[in-house]
């Protein structure tokens, strides 16, 4: 996909500003957020994270950059307190569980990527785990020592402040104010109480740990993420974001770690997201105001929540509350029932028909329209979605020619093409059961052209995801006006609904059409029911080789069926 022109500003930390993005090697834009320590279950709080920094992955591939995104796993030497000190998170999750601390790690990894599934992220290009980097991190160490900017001490490596003047330069902080902020004891063999550990000796019984040059231990949980982040992107990278929490001392020792070895700038574009509040508070396991996911989506749909984080920028904080999730249920509601009613109404037959050279004028017309447009404008949006009207105008010419398919199969039939057929049967019945004739209004297309142009304009400052989401229910008010106008043609319909996918779907990860997993599953669990009412039917007429072909069928596409005194039961295999 070609790099669109693009006005797109982002907000950088490093320089406190609105910055016009431009990355170091376009169309290639490497990427690295932090992930997550797997000692437990993702939170709310994790979500409005990944949930901002997939919209950000998702609309620089809109606009055509090439993104590797990397998001590390931290398995391993993330302490309980932030200055080098405490336990091994995972570690002391595991001797709770009395487990490997391995095992907790796999645990909660993939913990983590099945919430991350449920609310539609798309997958990191990479998810590098730092024990599988100790070798790159026991190797920047000794290029840091080898430079002059780190110093053994007792089996312990510490990166020395004093050496590299610009540290702070992210935080804003001083020296003095990052020691006053330290809340433990200075470990007795450190230089300086702001040096802060690159590698641990391991003390005895601790089970993570690694031969190195200064003897047995483990990594600092900073050096990871500066190791891993240029493995995979190079020295030099466009865009780094986290918490803001961890900008001091996370973020602020990645960077010293990385710029004091290489001598290069680290990243170009730094990103934070804010956190999520309970009434104004800080929500935290310590706090006790702590809601998992997995509890999260028994009462909410993941895509109510994905909008709810949506509806606020990134950078602010977010309250989480049942109202406020109670209305973004509600808007999200309003933006199904929109696609709903455009995709019935694109499944009817009787959609009013246009003659052709009508229709080719009308096309005619709309690309002068256009045309001119475009002229005045310095974007080449407009052209670019006109022609995505005259493929989507082609496609539905193409579609028409294609016989109707019956999506209701009488009984014997539906057993004779099996439970696959039936559901290819109904999606074809609802994406491409009428016959298709119609362009779509003009007006309609100018409409949807300056819907657009607002969407990138919004997305464009800093991805307000908020404003974006604004447009979003414009469209879906509009959308639903011509469709109870009951008037428009296939065309029309279909310049709605390929806005609404690729808006709210590819950009914002909105999935409207499942309505929820619910709707897919109810389909699902219809169909089956009437399969095991159809074999039921079967056996009571005696006809006991079509029951057990019933049965044999949907065991082939892996659904059981398990007889029991309660009658017939079924489940996945
Ligand atoms: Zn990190």
């Amino acid at each position: 996909m070609a790099l669109k022109p693009n006005n797109l500003q982002v907000y950088n930390t490093l320089t406190r500003s609105k910055e016009r993005f431009e990355p170091l090697d376009p169309p290639h834009v490497g990427m690295y957020v932090c992930g997550p320590t797997v000692y437990g279950d993702a939170h709310i709080g994790h979500a409005k994270s990944y949930v901002s920094f997939d919209v950000i992955v998702r609309y620089l591939r809109h606009l055509g950059y090439n993104v590797r995104y990397v998001q590390n796993i931290t398995d391993v030497g993330h302490l309980t307190d932030d200055a080098d000190q405490g336990e091994d998170k995972v570690e002391r999750k595991a001797r709770a569980e009395q487990v490997h601390p391995m095992q907790i790690a796999e645990k909660f990894t993939r913990s983590y990527f099945e919430d991350m599934d449920r609310l539609n992220l798309l997958r990191p290009d990479i998810s590098p785990r730092a024990s599988g980097h100790i070798i790159e991190q026991i190797e920047l160490v000794r290029r840091l020592i080898a430079a002059g900017h780190a110093y053994e001490a007792g089996g312990n490596v510490y990166f020395d402040v004093a050496s590299w003047p610009k540290y702070g330069k992210l935080s804003g902080r001083s020296v003095e104010e990052m020691v006053s902020g330290t809340r433990v004891e200075t470990a007795a063999d450190k230089r300086a109480p702001a040096d802060f550990a690159l590698w641990k000796r391991a003390e005895p019984g601790h089970i993570m740990q690694w031969p190195s040059p200064w003897g047995a231990g483990y990594p600092g949980w900073h050096l990871e993420c500066s190791a891993m982040s240029m493995k995979y992107l190079g020295e030099s990278f466009d865009i780094h974001g986290g918490g803001m929490e961890n900008q001091f001392p996370h973020h602020e020792d990645e960077i010293a770690q990385a710029e004091a070895a290489t001598g290069k700038p680290f990243v170009k574009y730094w990103l934070h997201n804010n956190m999520v509040t309970v009434g104004g508070q800080k929500m935290g396991k310590s706090l006790g105001n702590f809601i998992t996911l997995k509890d999260a989506f028994k009462k909410w749909d993941p895509m109510v929540l994905r909008l709810f984080i949506l509806q606020s920028h990134y950078r602010s904080p977010l309250d989480f509350s049942d109202e406020a999730l109670g209305a973004a249920k509600e808007g999200y509601q309003r933006l199904v029932t929109a696609m709903k009613s455009l995709c019935r109404a694109l499944g009817q037959g009787d959609l009013p028909s246009i003659d052709e050279a009508a229709y080719n004028r009308a096309k005619a017309e709309a690309l002068t329209k256009l045309l001119e447009a475009d002229a005045s404008l310095s974007a080449g949006e407009s052209l670019d979605s006109g022609l995505a009207q005259m493929i989507n105008a082609a496609k539905a010419e193409a579609l028409a020619k294609r016989p109707q398919t019956d999506a209701r199969l009488s009984a014997g039939e539906s057993l004779d093409s099996g439970l696959a057929q039936m559901i290819n049967a109904v999606k074809t019945a609802i994406l491409a059961g009428a016959p298709m004739t119609g362009g779509p209004d003009l007006k309609v297309t100018e409409l949807v052209s300056d819907a657009r142009r607002r969407f990138s304009t919004a997305m464009d400052d800093d991805f307000n995801t908020a404003g974006a989401i604004a447009l979003l229910f414009d469209l879906a008010r509009e959308a639903n006006r011509v469709v109870a106008a009951g008037s428009a043609t296939r065309g029309t319909l279909e310049t709605f609904a390929t806005a609404m996918r690729e808006l709210a779907g590819d950009v914002l990860g909105l999935s409207l059409e499942s309505a929820g997993a619910g709707a897919t599953e109810g389909v699902t669990s219809a169909l089956v029911q009437s399969m095991i009412d159809l074999r039921k039917e079967a056996r009571a007429a005696k006809n006991f080789a079509l029951a057990d072909s019933i049965r044999k069928r949907l065991d082939e596409i892996g659904i059981v069926l398990e007889d029991t005194p309660e009658g017939t039961q079924w489940r996945f295999r």
